[in-house]
């Protein structure tokens, strides 16, 4: 704890931020963000809107005062940023100090107790989200759970001088053996007082993969180099479904990262799991994810193999080789950054559809997922069928699915997770 207590302090100053109207109504209305180009005025001066001139250091409380000078809204200001001010609270005034992050905390540890409550029943699961950002009303501050090791992962500088508040309430909350620092990749230019990526900030230092638990299944996590903090936590719901519908089937996972989807899937009774993804580090951790659990005779009996290879390929390959699968699975990364990658996005799922459609056996199970938070589910949904359609592919929709109870959607732009459950036929043309 002698690092957290060494970085700097908030300074008792506050900034006094004017607004637009617009941008008035919407932080009135609870919105988490304020972008520099809304801001009319900081401490009584006009401003530049740049980053590079901004006033202020990231951390700075900043006050959202309104035409009539009186409180809107309180936040952290983050001059580095275009999201200027990650909002924390609105409505009438309120400090913000060690207090109040503890008891906000609180509130979003408190809302995964059915997760933490699940380690003392039959299926347990250790592995999953603390702190889901602007969704539990902390903007820019993730916190995974791995076990006896949280990672607290940062998407604003702004929070470094809060962290000597927001650890010992964390380690108060879910006592913990390490707590490890992960950054988002905007971050890595900032100075941040010599933190830096896998910086341990409390605890003792994490060497291995770090053991958890997810529907009762053993798993690694990589907390210093893996993708996220470690493991896509968000598919779990999702994976203990397709682990439900795979007893018997030849399962093929696209994009299977550390092999979430194959282990529960082996666990469900797969006869073959086939995981596909380009990156050798998550395609080894998928490969050692299984072995942790072959001491379940399905996984045991469960023939597992792996490609490392580039997906659209790979499924171009398998189609040319007439593959044949029960259950596909196909989780790709997010294809639209920003609103002018959605066309192109929306085109690589109708591929992806194209290519994946026609693995599936007669009255097999086709999963598609999508987590580009700018793509609706409306869009995504059309580009599945349209996919398919292309390869004379007709989709039986049986489920949709989004967001697990520890990934909450506290604003509008907090969705971002859409899963649609199909049977996919062929279309037979009348004569
Ligand atoms: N299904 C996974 C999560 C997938 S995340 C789970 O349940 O944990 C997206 C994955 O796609 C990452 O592992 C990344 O390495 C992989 N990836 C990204 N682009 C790819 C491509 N073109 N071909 C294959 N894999 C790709």
């Amino acid at each position: 704890m002698t690092l957290l207590n060494d970085l700097p302090r908030p300074g008792s100053a506050r900034l006094a931020v004017r607004v637009t109207p617009d941008a008035l109504r919407r932080i009135r209305g609870g919105h988490p963000w304020l972008f520099d180009g809304s801001i009319t005025t900081v401490n009584g001066s006009s401003v530049p809107t740049t980053s590079a001139t901004a006033p202020g250091t990231a951390g700075d409380l900043a006050v959202i005062f309104d035409d009539e000078r009186r409180f809107a809204a309180i936040g952290l200001w983050d001059p580095a940023s275009p999201i200027r001010v990650k909002l924390l609270h609105h409505g009438s005034p309120t400090t913000i100090d060690a207090a109040w992050f503890a008891e906000r905390l609180a509130t979003a540890v408190g809302r995964r107790r059915p997760l933490a409550e699940s380690a003392t029943g039959p299926a347990p699961t250790t592995g999953y989200r603390l702190v889901h950002g602007e969704n539990d009303a902390l903007p820019g501050l993730v916190v995974d759970r791995y076990g006896h090791v949280l990672v607290v992962k940062l998407y604003s500088a702004a929070w470094v001088p809060h962290l000597a508040d927001v650890v010992p309430a964390l380690l108060r909350l879910v006592p913990s053996r390490s707590v490890v620092l992960r950054l988002a990749r905007a971050l890595s230019e900032q100075p941040l007082h010599g933190l830096a990526e896998g910086t341990t900030l409390h605890g003792s230092d994490v060497d291995a993969p770090v053991p958890f638990l997810e529907h009762g299944l053993h798993f690694e996590a990589d907390v210093l180099r893996g993708q996220k903090t470690g493991f896509f936590l968000d598919q779990r719901d999702n994976r203990a479904l397709v682990g439900a519908a795979s007893s018997g089937a030849r399962v093929l996972d696209v994009f299977s990262c550390t092999g979430g989807f194959s282990v529960h899937a082996a666990a469900g009774g797969a006869r073959s799991v086939l995981s596909v993804d380009s990156s050798p580090a998550a395609t080894l951790a998928a490969r050692a994810n299984m072995q942790l659990n072959t001491d379940i005779a399905a996984v045991a009996a469960c023939r597992h193999s792996v490609t490392v290879g580039e997906a659209f390929g790979v499924l171009e390959d398998l189609g040319s080789q007439r593959g044949r699968f029960d259950v596909v699975v196909v989780d790709p990364p997010s294809f639209a950054r920003n609103a002018v990658s959605v066309p192109r996005a929306l085109q690589a799922y109708q591929r992806l559809a194209e290519l994946a459609a026609p693995l599936v056996e007669r009255g097999g199970l086709l999963v598609h997922a999508s987590c580009s938070a700018r793509v609706s589910e409306a869009d995504f949904v059309r580009a599945i069928h349209t996919g398919s359609a292309r390869a004379s592919i007709e989709l039986d929709e049986e489920r949709r699915t989004g967001h697990p109870l520890d990934h909450p959607i506290g604003f509008p732009e907090g969705g971002y997770l859409k899963v649609l459950y199909s049977r996919p036929h062929r279309i037979t043309r009348r004569p």
